[in-house]
């Protein structure tokens, strides 16, 4: 058995000045996690030795290491993550807008960035399209490793605390499957202290347990949730999402129209394209009509293909008739692009590639 110790990143600032005395102290600590960074006890110059030696033991700063990165020509880049127990995941950092500079040549709006994160090793819910369900399941994410998903990233694309960043829980595994850890990593983001990520710049992609829906909206974090239906049909979504059984198109919309909403905002439905599966005018129409009396954005993926699937990516021309009846029928509708697609950036992949585990 390897010997695990709990993060520092799993505390909340009131946490930890309960966990480290005197108190100050701690905050010195969350200092140098959030605002330096710091991976290790030795890296804080102004803590005491002896506590430093006496915290050593009981806890570890950083849990993850970087054991692999592939940099897109578009900016993306994807990271695979190693945790103390030796088991891996994927993060990635978006580049979502290049910076803005003036005629001389001086940056006037900085370059705008989203991180995705995972939440679970492996994931229990076996979508037939993805590959993080090939695996099977292997464990929940702590806080602590979800937290420090981005911090490791801001640090080592040297982002600094104060610039805006946005969390997508669109890693490996089902965030509402690991609703505690999900819970107190929202909590810990939005820290002043710490990094001060606020609810509105976290969304929550979920394959639609619609019981949690619920335990995630009565919990009012203020999140963003991101559904992924993907299909408009029961049969074909229980094809494509096996859990759909459990949890059907109908009772997902119910549990979407009780989720509290900023009432400015629209809920994000994710619709992954496959050719000959999903990607006809009918299913289209069928879609308005589900998604008609919910305030709603459609985002359309192409599906990623890797060696092995049944399934096929969509011709473009699809997809464009596709979203273009959308948008003549009302919904608001944007087409993913493909970000990284030449690191193999759809979830799952790099560990895939790296590992070639499954
Ligand atoms: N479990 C959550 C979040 C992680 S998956 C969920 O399912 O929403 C994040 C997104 O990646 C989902 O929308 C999922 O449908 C998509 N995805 C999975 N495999 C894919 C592939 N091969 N190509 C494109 N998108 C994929
Ligand atoms: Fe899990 Fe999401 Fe992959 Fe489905 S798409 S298997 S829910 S990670």
């Amino acid at each position: 058995m390897i010997e695990t110790k709990p993060s520092l990143y799993d505390f909340s600032l009131k946490e930890l000045m309960q966990e480290i005395q005197p108190s100050f102290r701690a905050k010195q600590i969350f200092n140098w996690m959030y605002h330096q960074y710091a991976d290790d006890f030795d890296d804080m110059k102004n803590i005491p030795n002896a506590l430093k030696v006496e915290l050593s033991q009981k806890y570890i700063v950083n849990p993850l290491n970087i054991v692999n990165k592939e940099e897109s020509t578009d900016g993306t880049i994807k990271y695979l993550l190693q945790m103390q127990d030796g088991k891996t995941m994927e993060a990635v950092w978006l580049k979502m807008k290049d910076a803005q500079t003036d005629e001389n040549g001086e940056v006037f709006q900085e370059a705008k960035y989203t991180i995705c994160v995972s939440t679970q090793v492996g994931c229990k819910v076996g979508c037939t399209f993805c590959l993080t369900a090939k695996g099977g399941f292997t464990r929940n994410l702590t806080a602590g490793e979800i937290v420090a998903q981005v911090v490791t990233l801001k640090k080592d694309n040297n982002h600094k605390r104060n610039r805006k960043i946005n969390i997508v829980y669109m890693g490996m595994g089902e965030p509402l499957d690991n609703l505690t850890n999900l819970a107190k990593a929202i909590e810990v983001f939005k820290e002043d202290e710490g990094l001060c990520i606020g609810a509105k710049r976290q969304t929550v992609s979920t394959s639609g347990l619609s019981n949690k829906i619920d335990k995630l909206g009565e919990m009012d974090l203020g999140v963003h949730i991101a559904i992924s239906l993907h299909a408009v049909d029961d049969e074909l979504r229980t094809e494509l999402i096996p859990m759909n059984k459990a949890h059907n198109i109908s009772s997902i919309i119910e549990a979407v129209k009780r989720f509290p909403i900023d009432t400015r905002k629209r809920v994000m439905f994710e619709y992954l394209v496959i050719k000959n599966k999903n990607d006809d005018i009918s299913s289209a129409k069928k879609l308005v009509k589900l998604l008609c009396d919910i305030k709603a954005k459609v985002n359309l993926i192409y599906f990623n293909p890797y060696p092995g699937t049944p399934y096929d990516r969509p011709t473009k021309s699809d997809m464009l008739a596709f979203q273009e009846y959308l948008i003549n029928h009302g919904l608001l509708c944007t087409i993913r692009d493909s970000k990284g697609i030449d690191i193999s950036a759809a979830c799952g992949q790099l560990k895939e590639k790296v590992e070639g585990e499954i």
